[in-house]
């Protein structure tokens, strides 16, 4: 704001106090100005000016009395004056030589108000800049009406045009992401209205230059009818922060040892394949693998040469599964599961017989002569009625483990869960 639009603010002007020149000191005051200083006419009177005002305006001061000395018309100044409870007010006064005195006559307006927003408008620029500092960000608005989107230059780093190119509506926008991406904003765009607010984040281009963004904002204001006018947001470059999100979950979900999914993984996947193989009512295939002599290869070789062992064979392992919808994980110490989607019984036999095959062929540089071999557990789920659960496959395919293990170990037993016969 400009002095001008100070001066013809609303406020209104305020007979202040005479002063005296050659000392500085107020001669009359006005019950107003007593009463905004929270002081009596009587206890103010005959003080020096400069005692009344902020340490930092004195200068101000004694440089405008000094005009007016020198014979100026008047002199206007801003200044805060001391208030009884120790806070200031501003007050933007002028001073005017009273006719046939050595007096000079103050009115002003009070101008805390003014100063208070401006204050508070520059405390928040000051923190916004600080939050946005820490991410690429930049604000957008919408005027409903007319459909125009304005976005802030620093949008254009954010979704890689030119300043020049950036979408003047939210069509154009859209028309930047991909075509699933574009019809999720699309919604999210729409629930201004009906929600006042929207929230999305979304990928966006391809390759190197793919980046991951969020997008929110609200409805700032309504027409008569409580139809969305105008609404602000924001638009922030997170893609650091989802790869580090993606990051993390990788490694809540990854077997620290081997790198292949951990037991929550597997947990998490069992429990999801169950649901979809029970909706699209198609074979599910749960493997239990548990190594065999595991104890004696340690015993023999030590633990970290069976640590080599146990990725060799979580490789090998690996090696068997379509990384699409099937999964190994570690079960757990030296033992692993397989989840095998679209699996009957009879590929399911097949799937663990070259299983088996590829677990024999694996080799560890310092136990070159060990033969390393698996035991395995196969329990196939064709149907899925209601009292059959994903941990009945998990209790079945644990009973074929064990069988094959009594059976000599180095092979497969397998069943298909039978729905006419209960479980087992
Ligand atoms: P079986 O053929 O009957 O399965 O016998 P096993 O020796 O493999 O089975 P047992 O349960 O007696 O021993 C499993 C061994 O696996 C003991 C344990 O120290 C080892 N093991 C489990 N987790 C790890 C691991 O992370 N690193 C290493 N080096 N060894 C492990
Ligand atoms: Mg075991
Ligand atoms: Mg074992």
């Amino acid at each position: 704001m400009t002095d001008q639009q100070i001066t013809s603010s609303k406020e209104a002007e305020i007979e202040l106090f005479s002063l005296a020149g050659n000392d500085g000191n107020l001669r009359e005051v006005s019950p107003s100005f007593a009463q905004l200083l929270g002081i009596t006419v009587e206890e103010i009177s005959g003080k020096s000016l400069l005692e009344l005002v902020h340490p930092e305006d004195i200068g101000n001061i004694v440089a405008g009395i000094a005009e007016l000395e020198d014979g100026a018309s008047e002199v206007l100044m801003e200044s805060r004056f001391r208030q009884s409870d120790g806070r200031y007010v501003y007050l933007q006064w002028i001073a005017r030589p009273l006719p046939n005195s050595n007096l000079w006559w103050a009115s002003g307006r009070d101008t805390t108000e003014f100063h208070r927003l401006v204050n508070e408008t520059a405390d928040l620029k000051a923190r916004l800049d600080l939050a946005l500092s820490h991410a690429t960000a930049a604000m957008w608005e919408i005027d409903h009406m007319s459909k125009a989107l304005t976005l802030e230059s620093v949008a254009s780093q954010i979704i890689g045009v030119d300043v020049s190119a950036l979408p003047k509506s939210i069509a154009s926008l859209l028309s930047l992401f991909g075509e699933s991406e574009a019809e999720a904003i699309a919604k999210a765009f729409e629930n201004l209205a009906t929600q006042s607010t929207m929230e999305i984040s979304s990928f966006f281009g391809d390759g190197p230059q793919r980046r991951y963004v969020s997008l929110r904002g609200k409805v700032i204001s309504f027409d008569r009818r409580n139809r969305p006018l105008r609404s602000v947001g924001l638009i922030v470059d997170v893609t650091a922060e989802k790869a580090l999100e993606e990051q993390m979950l990788k490694m809540i979900m990854s077997d620290g040892l081997t790198g292949v999914p951990n037991r929550r993984a597997f947990d998490q996947g069992i429990r999801s394949q169950w649901r979809l193989s029970k909706r699209d009512s198609t074979p599910l295939t749960l493997v239990m693998i548990d190594i065999d002599n595991f104890k004696k290869f340690n015993d023999t070789f030590g633990h970290l040469v069976g640590d080599d062992a146990l990725c060799a064979i979580a490789r090998a392992l690996g090696s068997q599964v379509n990384g699409q919808d099937e999964m190994v994980a570690r079960f757990g110490g030296e033992e692993f599961s397989i989840i095998l989607p679209n699996t009957n019984g009879d590929s399911a036999l097949e799937r663990c017989e070259r299983i088996l095959e590829t677990v024999r062929k694996v080799q560890v540089r310092q136990a070159p002569d060990w033969n390393f071999s698996v035991s395995m557990g196969a329990a196939t789920a064709l149907d899925f009625p209601k009292e059959l659960k994903a941990t009945d496959l998990l209790a079945s395919a644990d009973r074929c483990l064990y069988a094959a293990k009594e059976s000599g170990k180095d092979r497969v037993v397998a069943k298909v869960v039978d729905t006419e016969v209960s479980p087992g």
